[in-house]
């Protein structure tokens, strides 16, 4: 074995363990299809008619196709149709999972990142189980804006319960700090 072919070997090497790595790490994790890190996907414009055979729930945001999230193919923590998934999905990457695939952190380190956050969101969830994932919670958050138009009961747990409030701004803090994402607005 020459010395480029063993280079090639250990780079693939890396690459394996890089792929596996972030399967993991996204294993554990799921927030970028459970409705933690997006309201919406978007779709490229071919994939609208696989994505509604697909049953995920096509809309349109900002005139661009999306599903919404929590994704109806998110089930029991894992993408139910992983081999048939849109192509934003297969060529995502949050912040945390680049900066493991670059080495930046330690899968152990990725873990425990995220693991925090699962913590800190099942915090929100015994205090808000009427929401379906905390950006629809954040959503309403700005709903609440008009009184009309938002949940009275988010509404009012929004107005009233300071503690809640500021649990939610401590994880939009926490998230965008390491996930890097918070499309409140999309
Ligand atoms: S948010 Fe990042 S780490 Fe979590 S599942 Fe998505 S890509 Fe993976
Ligand atoms: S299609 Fe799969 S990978 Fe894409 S958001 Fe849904 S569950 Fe996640």
């Amino acid at each position: 074995m020459n010395q480029e072919s063993a280079t090639q070997i250990t780079d693939l090497g890396r690459s394996l363990d890089g792929v596996a790595s972030a399967m993991r790490l996204c294993l554990a994790c799921g927030f970028c299809c459970d409705g933690t890190l997006h309201l919406h996907t978007a779709l490229l414009p071919d994939e609208t008619p696989t994505a509604v055979a697909l049953g995920l729930a096509v809309t349109t945001a900002d005139g661009r196709a999306v599903f919404r999230q929590p994704c109806t193919q998110f089930r029991d923590g894992r993408c139910a149709i992983y081999d048939r998934r849109p192509q934003v999905c297969r060529h995502y990457a949050c912040a945390l999972l680049k900066k493991l695939l670059a080495g930046e952190v330690s899968l152990e380190q990725s873990l425990q990142i995220a693991g925090i956050a699962r913590k800190q969101l099942a915090v929100f969830r015994t205090r808000v189980p009427a929401a379906a994932s905390f950006m629809e919670w954040l959503k309403a958050i700005e709903a609440s804006a008009d009184a009309e138009a938002a949940d009275p009961g988010l509404a009012q747990a929004v107005t009233h319960d300071t503690t809640l409030s500021d649990h939610t701004v401590a994880l939009i803090v926490y998230l965008t700090k390491y996930f890097g994402e918070n499309d409140a607005g999309a």
